[in-house]
């Protein structure tokens, strides 16, 4: 089969490597769409894990063969894919911080080499400990919007983390996918939404997708202006779905005592910023953070996305087949005014 190997930084090739041979208690998948995430991105990008792998983890796709011992699925069921699943019974587990369960951080998700997603390739095999994220695409929805159920996931974490009630204030810095996935999961709880990014055309999308404000990223009177729309009580989070401090600065800023400010895009390490810790002890702003998803979310999730509620094919705006994976992720890793989600498609 054709797949697309990591061998080394900034290097993917188009090869061709066996199509993987499943366990009996194993699925194989032949894959049809993959979205292209930030944080495989940053790994190709940065060289930060060793080749050869085959990454791509927003997988959905066709089952075409099962173990003798795997019981609940048929070949032609179309699926949504989730290459980490936690134990639910480790100490990180019973804390409910399943990104930490060392299960968890196993990929269970492979097209061959180390397990890194695989899909953008066209088959990948499914092990038996990620079998429980296996979700079914209902027949009027499309494989896109499953293979969107992963990103979706990891944003509905973030928010729970948050303790909003309706009616509160948040502003979702950053409007590219994932904040644009913010802004619409906000509005439905009737959160006041207020959206900043670099690209006039993603605010307008931003809109269309329930926020309340759009600013520019820089615009002058931003901060008067959140001051007006809170009545100067201040934000009651801010979201920071882009990797600048100098936006978590101003989050800590713009937030009420007692608020919060949520890193989700600040994934690389070794860095090291100036921040006024006395908001955080005295005003009680808590930063925290969010990482991947939490499997106990995933009906939630597939609900609003299937729904439609959350119509996630609105923010795919560019498609290109396995062979030019390398492109994808070229145009996923430099957003422009026109580019959105980027996906590759094996269909
Ligand atoms: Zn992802
Ligand atoms: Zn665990």
């Amino acid at each position: 089969m054709r797949a697309v190997v990591y061998r080394g930084r900034n290097d993917l090739r188009v090869e061709t490597v066996p199509v993987p041979r499943i366990k009996n208690d194993e699925l194989l998948v032949k894959v049809a769409v993959c979205g292209v995430c930030p944080t495989d991105i940053k790994k190709i990008q940065h060289g930060t894990v060793p080749p050869p792998r085959i990454f791509g983890h927003e997988t959905a796709g066709t089952i075409v063969k099962i173990g003798a011992r795997v019981k609940g699925f048929h070949t032609g069921d179309r699926v949504a894919l989730h290459h980490h699943v936690p134990c639910f019974d480790c100490h990180a587990c019973r804390h409910r911080a399943f990104a930490q369960c060392d299960q968890y951080k196993r990929t269970g998700i492979t097209a061959g080499f180390v397990p890194a997603g695989g899909g953008y390739a066209e088959y990948v095999r499914v092990m038996s400990f990620v079998l429980p994220g296996v979700v079914a695409i209902p027949r009027r929805n499309t494989f896109v919007e499953g293979a969107m159920l992963e990103p979706v996931n990891t944003v509905l974490k973030a928010i729970d983390r948050l303790s909003l009630l309706p009616g509160d204030t948040v502003l979702v810095i950053g409007q590219g996918p994932i904040g644009l996935i913010f802004t619409r999961l906000l509005a439905l709880r009737r959160v006041a939404v207020v959206a900043c990014d670099l690209l006039a055309a993603r605010l307008k999308l931003a809109r269309e997708m329930g926020a309340r404000r759009v600013f520019l990223a820089g615009e002058a009177r931003v901060e008067e202006n959140i001051d007006r729309i809170t009545r100067g009580r201040g934000l009651d989070a801010a979201i920071v779905a882009v990797p600048s401090d100098e936006a978590v600065r101003k989050a800590q800023r713009l937030v009420r005592g007692g608020g919060k400010v949520l890193l989700f895009a600040h994934t690389l390490r070794g860095g090291a910023a100036a921040l006024d810790f006395s908001a955080v002890c005295v005003d009680e702003k808590d930063l925290i953070g969010s990482y991947s998803s939490d499997s106990t979310l995933q009906r939630a999730v597939a609900r609003s996305v299937f729904s439609r509620r959350l119509d996630v094919r609105r923010l795919v705006s560019h498609w290109f087949p396995l062979e030019q994976a390398s492109e994808a992720i070229k145009l996923a890793g430099t957003p422009s005014a026109l580019s959105l989600k980027v996906v590759v498609s094996c269909e």
